[in-house]
C-alpha cells in the first residue's frame, strides 16, 4: 500500500493536474489507479498507459508530498514494466552517447522530421517542431581549438543538450574560466531522459561512463550549468547502484563534489559583470525540487549580481524531456500557463533567463514567433 494519505495537496503542485483538472492525472489519482491496476487488474490498459506517460517527471510530488509518497518513482517503475515505446528507446540510445558530431545529430533529427508518419508522430522534441542544430557541438569546437586535457581545478560536466544544441553556453564558460575548467573526456548524457522513461539499464550504462570520466580527478569540484543535470547527478546517480557497492560509493562521492552553479558564477565570474536590466527568471522544476546544491540558486545569483528582475516564473514550462512526443498540445498548453504568469506584470520586452537546458529549449521555441522575448542562460549575461 502506498503511503498516500489522500490529503489532495498535490492538486496545487502537479502541472498535469493543473492542466487537466482531472483527479486521474493528479499524483493521488495516479498512485491509486496504478495500485488497483497492478494488484487487482482493475483499469483499462490504454487509459493506464496514457496516465503513466502523462507525467513530466518534474519531481514536485517527490519533493512536496507531505507523506513522501513516491509517485514519480511508481510511474517510472510502471514505464519500465510496460517498456518504453520502440521509437523513444531507439532515439534515446542513439542520442544519449555523446561524442557524435553535430552533423550526425542534425541528420538524426532531420530524419525524424521528414521520416515516416509514425516516427515523426512518436518523437517530437518540442510542440513547435525541431530546434536548429548548430554546425558543431561544444566538444567538437574545443577539441579543434585546444587539447581537452590540461589540468584545471574544477571538472566541467557539459550535458548533451548544451553540447549539441547550445554550445555557446559551455563556450562562454571556457572563455570566462579558461584552463581552470577541465572538461574530462568520455563524459556523456547525464541519463535523465533514459531514467525518466523507465530505461534504467541505459541510464546506468551512461552513468557508469560518466563516473569513469569524472573520477579522473578524484575529489575535484564538479560544475554543470544545467539544473536538470545537477538534479540527476545529485538525486539519481546514487539511486542507480546497490547501496554500499563501489559504483554507489563513486556516485555518492561525485554527487557530493557538485558545486552550486550560482555560487561558482558569482564568486569566480567577472568582477565587473554588466548591469543587467529587464530580466525575468524562469526557475526550472529540477532546481525547485532538489537539483541545486547548497549555495546560490538562480534567484540568489540574480540578487547577488543586482540584476533588475521584472518577474519570476516558478511554474513548469511543460518540456519534460520526451513529453512533447506524445502530449504535444498538453506541453504547449502548460507552456502557455507559464508564459501567462510572465505576462502578469506586463513586461513588453524581457530577457527570460533560465538554467535548465530543456527549459531553455522550450522557452526559445515557444517564444520564437512572439515579439519582445530574448531567452538565455544566466552565464550569457556575464
Ligand atoms: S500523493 Fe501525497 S500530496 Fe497527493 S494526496 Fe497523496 S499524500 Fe497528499
Ligand atoms: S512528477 Fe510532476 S507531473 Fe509527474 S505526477 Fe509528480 S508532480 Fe505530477
Amino acid at each position: 500500500m502506498s503511503s498516500c494519505s489522500k490529503c489532495g495537496k498535490c492538486h496545487s503542485f502537479c502541472p498535469l493536474y493543473r492542466y487537466f483538472l482531472d483527479e486521474r492525472h493528479a499524483p493521488r489519482g495516479k498512485v491509486h489507479l496504478l495500485e488497483g491496476y497492478r494488484a487487482k487488474g482493475v483499469g483499462d490498459d490504454d487509459f493506464i498507459e496514457t496516465v503513466v506517460w502523462a507525467c513530466l517527471q518534474c519531481g514536485a510530488c517527490e519533493h512536496l508530498c507531505p507523506s513522501k509518497t513516491e509517485v514519480a518513482e511508481a510511474i517510472r517503475r510502471e514505464r519500465s514494466e510496460m517498456g518504453a515505446p520502440y521509437v523513444l528507446r531507439e532515439i534515446l540510445s542513439r542520442l544519449s552517447h555523446m561524442g557524435k558530431s553535430n552533423t550526425s545529430i542534425s541528420r538524426i533529427l532531420k530524419g525524424l522530421a521528414v521520416g515516416s508518419g509514425i516516427v515523426s508522430r512518436l518523437f517530437k522534441v518540442t510542440p513547435w517542431g525541431l530546434p536548429e542544430v548548430p554546425r558543431s557541438s561544444f566538444l567538437e569546437e574545443i577539441s579543434a581549438q585546444s587539447p581537452l586535457r590540461g589540468k584545471g581545478s574544477t571538472l566541467f560536466f557539459v550535458g548533451c543538450c548544451q553540447n549539441y544544441l547550445f554550445p555557446e553556453i559551455p563556450m562562454k564558460a571556457k572563455r570566462l574560466f579558461g584552463d581552470s575548467l577541465f572538461v574530462p573526456p568520455g563524459q556523456t548524457c547525464c541519463g535523465l531522459p533514459a531514467w525518466s522513461s523507465g530505461l534504467t539499464d541505459l541510464a546506468r550504462d551512461l552513468v557508469k561512463k560518466n563516473l569513469d570520466s569524472l573520477s579522473q580527478m578524484e575529489d575535484s569540484p564538479i560544475l554543470t550549468l544545467c539544473s536538470s543535470c545537477a538534479y540527476t547527478i545529485k538525486n539519481v546517480w546514487p539511486r542507480l547502484f546497490d547501496e554500499g557497492s563501489s559504483l554507489w560509493r563513486r556516485a555518492v562521492a561525485v554527487s557530493r563534489n557538485l558545486v552550486s552553479m550560482g555560487e561558482f558564477l558569482v564568486k569566480k565570474g567577472p568582477r565587473n559583470a554588466p548591469n543587467v536590466r529587464g530580466v525575468s527568471l524562469h526557475i526550472p522544476c529540477h532546481e525547485r525540487h532538489g537539483g541545486e546544491t547548497s549555495g546560490l540558486d538562480l534567484k540568489g545569483m540574480a540578487r547577488e549580481l543586482n540584476w533588475a528582475i521584472e518577474e519570476t516564473v516558478d511554474a513548469c514550462c511543460g518540456q519534460g524531456g520526451g513529453f512533447a512526443s506524445r502530449f504535444s498540445s498538453v506541453s504547449a498548453g502548460i507552456f502557455e500557463g507559464a508564459l501567462a504568469r510572465l505576462r502578469q506584470s506586463g513586461p513588453k520586452e524581457t530577457i527570460v533567463v533560465t538554467n535548465c537546458s530543456g527549459c531553455l529549449l522550450q522557452w526559445k521555441m515557444g517564444t520564437r514567433d512572439k515579439d519582445g522575448y530574448k531567452v538565455c542562460h544566466p552565464i550569457e549575461l556575464l
